[in-house]
C-alpha cells in the first residue's frame, strides 16, 4: 500500500531514506533547510576498518555501512543515475613510526577476514610509494588499503534527491517543526499550516533536539563544527590518487581535476558556528603541505563548514521514537556518518514500511538518547 511519508532532513540519512521510499512507490515529501548540513560539507573517507575504537556495535554499523555503498551505487546506476560522487580509490595510511604502520597493517589483515572489502593491504616504500602517490614527500613508508574510498557528500545527496524527484517525490527547501494533537497524531508544521503523514522520518542530524524538545523530549545530541579547505592545483593526475590518512586529525583527499581537500577540524566549543576561521584552517594547511609540498602553490577554492551530531557516548542511534506513532529518527553519526549514513537511511526506510531493519535497533536504541520528560 502506498504511504504518504515525510522526511525531515536531506543529508545523507534523509536523502537515502527518501530515495528508497520513493523508489518503492511511496509518496515522499522531503523537508530540508540545508543550514549547516554535515553531509554537504563533508568530502568523506570511507575506510572504517582500521579504527582502534573498541565499540563492537559501532564497528558493525560502519563496516556494514561501507559495504552497503555497493548496493546503493548499483541501485542508482540501475535507475540511470550517476555514481561519480563515489570512488574506491584506495587509502594510504601514514604514521610517525614503522611500528605504527606495522600495527595498522596487522589489524587490517585480521579484520579483512570478516570485511573482505578491505582488499589488498601492503606496506609501500621507495619507488612503490612514489608510484602510488607521486607528490607525496617526507614519508618513508605508508600502508596501502585497496578498499578505501572517497565520497563527495554534496554530490551524492544531490543525486539521491534527483532520484527522489524522478520517482515522484517532492523536495521542499524549508525549515519545519512538529506538533502533536491531543489524540497523539503528529503533524509537520509548515508555513502554510500543518500537514499529516502516515509516517515521519526525522533525519535532522545535529538539529534533532530542536525538533523534539517542543514535544517534551530531552535529546542527548550536540553539534560539533567541522571545517575543511578545498584547494585547487594544476596536478591533473589527482583523479587516480588514493586518499591520505596521516596519524592525527587531518586527512587529505585528492579529487579529480587537481582538487585536493584538506580537513577536517573537530571543534567542540564552536558547536553550530558556521563562520570560517583561519586560526583553525591555516595550521591544517601548513601540516598538509609537509606531506604534499605542491599544495604551497594551490589556491584556496572554498572553505566548507558543517555541523556533526554527537551523543554523549559518541554512539549513533536509529529506530522508532518512543511515544510517537509511526515516527522514526536517527542521529549522532559523528565523524563517520558518511560511512554509516546510507545504511542507516536505508534501514529507516525499511522500518517506515513496517519491515525489520538488517541491524537490530536495540543495539542502537533511540530511547537511550531521546527521553520524554516525565517518563
Ligand atoms: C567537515 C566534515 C567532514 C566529514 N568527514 C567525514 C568522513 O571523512 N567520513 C565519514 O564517514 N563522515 C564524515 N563526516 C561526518 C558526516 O558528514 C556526517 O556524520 C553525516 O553527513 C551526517 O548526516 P545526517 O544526514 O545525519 O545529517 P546532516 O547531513 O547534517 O543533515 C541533516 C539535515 O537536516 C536539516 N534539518 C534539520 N532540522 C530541520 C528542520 N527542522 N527542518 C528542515 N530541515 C532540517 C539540516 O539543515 C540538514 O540539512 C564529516 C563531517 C564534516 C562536517
Amino acid at each position: 500500500m502506498q504511504k504518504k511519508i515525510a522526511v525531515i532532513g536531506g543529508g545523507i540519512v534523509g536523502a537515502t531514506a527518501s530515495y528508497y521510499l520513493a523508489r518503492a512507490g511511496h509518496s515522499v515529501s522531503v523537508f530540508d533547510s540545508g543550514n549547516g548540513q554535515a553531509t554537504a560539507a563533508a568530502a568523506g573517507i570511507i575506510c572504517p576498518w582500521l579504527s582502534r575504537r573498541r565499540n563492537k556495535k559501532w564497528y558493525r554499523l560502519v563496516s556494514e555501512g561501507a559495504a552497503f555503498y555497493d548496493q546503493l551505487l548499483a541501485d542508482l546506476a540501475s535507475d540511470g543515475f550517476s555514481t561519480d560522487a563515489y570512488a574506491r580509490c584506495g587509502a594510504l595510511i601514514l604514521g610517525q613510526s614503522a611500528d605504527y604502520i606495522q600495527e595498522v597493517h596487522d589489524r587490517a589483515l585480521e579484520r579483512r577476514e570478516l570485511a573482505p572489502l578491505i582488499g589488498s593491504v601492503a606496506i609501500l616504500k621507495g619507488h612503490e610509494l612514489e608510484k602510488a602517490f607521486p607528490p607525496l614527500a617526507n614519508t618513508e613508508q605508508a600502508l596501502r588499503v585497496a578498499g578505501g574510498a572517497r565520497v563527495d557528500g554534496h554530490e551524492l545527496t544531490k543525486t539521491l534527491l534527483q532520484a527522489v524527484t524522478h520517482f515522484g517525490g517532492t523536495i521542499h527547501k524549508e525549515t519545519v517543526s512538529l506538533a502533536k494533537d491531543n489524540d497523539g497524531t503528529l503533524s509537520v508544521m509548515r508555513l502554510e499550516g500543518p500537514q499529516n503523514f502516515d509516517a515521519i522520518i526525522l533525519a535532522a542530524g545535529a538539529w534533532l533536539p530542536q525538533l523534539l524538545q517542543p514535544l517534551g523530549y530531552t535529546v542527548d545530541v550536540r553539534g560539533q563544527k567541522g571545517q575543511l579547505v578545498v584547494l585547487q592545483t594544476d596536478d591533473r593526475g589527482s583523479q587516480n590518487y588514493p586518499v591520505i590518512m596521516p596519524q592525527g586529525e587531518i586527512d587529505l583527499l585528492p579529487f579529480g581535476h587537481g582538487k585536493t581537500i584538506v580537513g577536517a577540524s573537530h571543534e567542540n566549543d564552536k558547536e553550530y558556528d558556521l563562520q570560517p576561521d583561519a586560526s583553525v584552517t591555516d595550521p591544517m594547511l601548513e601540516q598538509a603541505r609537509t606531506w604534499l609540498p605542491h599544495l604551497k602553490e594551490a589556491a584556496i577554492a572554498d572553505i566548507r563548514i558543517g555541523t556533526r551530531a554527537y551523543t554523549s557516548d559518541f554512539s549513533p542511534f536509529f529506530g522508532s521514537v518512543p511515544g510517537l506513532q509511526n515516527c522514526f529518527a536517527a542521529s549522532g553519526l559523528g565523524s563517520s556518518g558518511l560511512t554509516s549514513g546510507p545504511l542507516i537511511g536505508y534501514m529507516l526506510a525499511e522500518l517506515a514500511q513496517g519491515r525489520e531493519s538488517s541491524l537490530p535497533t536495540e543495539d542502537y536504541p533511540v530511547a537511550a538518547y531521546v527521553k520524554s520528560i516525565g517518563h
